[in-house]
């Protein structure tokens, strides 16, 4: 069993991870309703990997015996400015998730938990990536300021992720 603390912030995290996939999604169904389906393909396996990242913490909680309880999800922002504004808005929403991780670890270390540790270390590598990976595209879509072509081009680009 994990320390209450422990626990409890994880199954926090199990819906925070399970609103990101919503938060995605929801930008997902703003591209497709502004015909940037490469755009909409990239977020769309982005929500999915959050859903991953979800059942991570679902299957962890429950191999260490303690109960997964889920919370209620809000409602994702539906209407958004620009692709550069969501960019902008992903990466920060990555920064605020790799805080809880960090939050995480540091329950861990403060128990003297290992175990919960190596689990985390995990989440800590892929935070790397997410962030990387968002401010990455914002700085693309900076430099495409106004240009549509830009724009298409990278719609084309975004719709060649795979699963990863
Ligand atoms: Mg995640």
């Amino acid at each position: 069993m994990l320390s209450k603390n422990l626990a409890s912030e994880i199954n926090t995290q199990i819906k925070l991870e399970l609103y990101s996939g919503y938060l995605y999604l929801s930008m997902a169904a703003y591209f497709e309703a502004n015909n940037l389906p490469g755009f909409a393909h990239w977020m769309k396996k982005q929500a999915l990997e959050e859903q991953e990242h979800a059942m991570k913490f679902y299957e962890y909680l429950n191999d260490r015996g303690d109960r997964v309880i889920l919370q209620a999800l809000e409602q994702p922002p539906t209407d958004f400015k620009s692709p550069l504004s969501i960019f902008e808005q992903s990466l920060e929403h990555e920064k605020s998730v790799t805080a809880r991780i960090n939050l995480l670890y540091s329950i861990a270390v403060k128990d003297n938990d290992y175990a919960s540790q190596s689990f985390l270390n995990w989440f800590v590598d892929e935070q790397v990536e997410e962030e990387k990976n968002a401010s990455e595209i914002v700085e693309w879509l900076k430099m495409a300021g106004e240009s549509r072509n830009t724009l298409f081009m990278l719609n084309r680009q975004l719709a060649e992720r795979g699963d990863d």
